[in-house]
């Protein structure tokens, strides 16, 4: 434990030991009958968490490539899509459309806030898209997405299917495809709390049957028609699973199961309100407007004097590692994830962290500010 790094970038996220060992067991044959059996689970227990009507999908891969995957089997060449950007992976998603030759329109937000579902509302009935996608927390900005709000909404638009960016949402922030969310994707090493590796695709029934109808597809490795057989029994062969990260993420399930789902999505309400107090507390301006603020994690910009490259290395001599601000943001902000299997401890040390890191810039009256704040409102939440 003695000078262990605090891994607080957003994503990937602290593993907890558990999943480390259960991934450290010797690699066995894919079609190995126990293994078998450990990737059904994995499948059974996310439909089951997300309330998903069609088919869960985990291949190797990183987020992006699930970002792709969720794309290629709802949509052709020439396919209208929306776009709703909310930073930095809204736009990635226009650009992969784009460089899958569909019609792409973007809305965007001024950095920090949000497009209003009305907005959505009115361009979905100005023109029919095939499909809407949202990124539910944009991890540039740390401004979360009112997805239950825009999944009622869009069920009104019989043609459009719903895809939401649950990248640094899922396990995090509630999403229940029930609610009229047609494929979530997302990946192992946000708020799951796993090493990075797995991409992770619900689709509905919807989904699935959209994937029929469009026929032959240009994509090969990431075709639902290829590996729905492998998730529905995956003694069956396509490509070689990453069986020790699909064990990580049965451990990582397994944890969310004793948790309870419902404790797991309140205690990261909580630690959002706690670690956003004490950032305000300390004098750094929270990017996301408030109401729109992700409980996962922050983009923090600084106050005058403080120099970006500087405040990192200082924190992370201090033990805590973040990442820097993006786009327009880079140089001006940094970000701090807080999410996954974190808890109160991890949480006073990083403010704490913080502190001293602020106290060798000449900022001495911040010792036990952000700490007071934390706590104040860790109790109060
Ligand atoms: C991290 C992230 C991605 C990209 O995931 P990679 O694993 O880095 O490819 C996509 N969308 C969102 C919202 C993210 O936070």
């Amino acid at each position: 434990m003695l000078n262990d790094t605090l891994l607080m970038i957003p994503g990937p996220t602290p593993v907890d030991r558990r999943i480390l060992e259960k991934m450290a067991r010797p690699t066995v044959a894919h079609g190995d009958k126990g293994f078998v059996e450990d990737y059904k689970e994995v499948i059974h227990d996310l439909k089951e968490m997300f309330h998903v009507d069609g088919e869960a999908f985990v291949v190797a891969g990183s987020g992006t490539l699930a970002m792709e995957m969720g794309v290629a089997n709802i949509l052709k060449p020439g396919d209208p899509v929306l776009v709703v950007s909310h930073g930095f992976f809204g736009d990635r998603y226009t650009a992969i459309c784009e460089s899958k030759g569909y019609e792409v329109d973007t809305m965007k937000a001024e950095w920090g806030n949000i497009v209003e579902v009305n907005d959505i509302k009115q361009k979905l009935k100005e023109k029919t898209y095939k499909a809407l996608i949202v990124t539910h927390v944009d991890t540039s900005t740390g401004v979360v997405a009112p997805v239950k709000e825009i999944a009622h909404m869009v069920r009104n638009f019989e043609d459009t299917l719903f895809l939401v960016d649950g990248v640094c949402a899922s396990a995090g922030i509630e999403e229940n495809m029930s609610d009229g969310i047609d494929v979530i994707i997302t990946g192992s090493q946000k708020a799951f709390g796993m090493p990075p590796g797995l991409a992770i695709v619900l689709a509905s029934q919807a989904a699935l049957n959209r994937r029929k109808k469009l026929g032959e597809i240009p994509d090969y490795y990431v075709d639902f028609a290829r590996w729905q057989p492998i998730m529905e029994n995956p003694a069956k062969y396509f490509a070689t699973p990453p069986v020790n990260l699909l064990w990580a993420l049965q451990e990582a399930l397994t944890i969310i199961k004793e948790e309870g789902l419902d404790a797991r999505l309140e205690r990261h309400t909580k630690t959002g309100q706690a670690m956003q107090a004490a950032f305000e507390a300390l004098g750094f301006k929270v990017l996301a407007e408030e109401g729109h603020r992700a409980p996962t994690l922050s983009c923090l910009a600084y106050m005058e004097g403080i120099d970006d490259v500087a405040f990192r290395a200082k924190l992370e001599e201090e033990g805590v590692m973040s990442a820097g601000g993006l786009a327009g943001y880079a140089g001006r902000s940094f970000r701090l994830g807080h999410m996954g299997n974190i808890g109160i401890h991890d949480m006073v040390a990083v403010i704490a962290a913080l502190e001293r890191s602020l106290a060798s810039f000449g900022q001495e009256d911040a010792l036990g500010k952000g700490v007071a704040a934390l706590q104040k409102a860790y109790i109060e939440a």
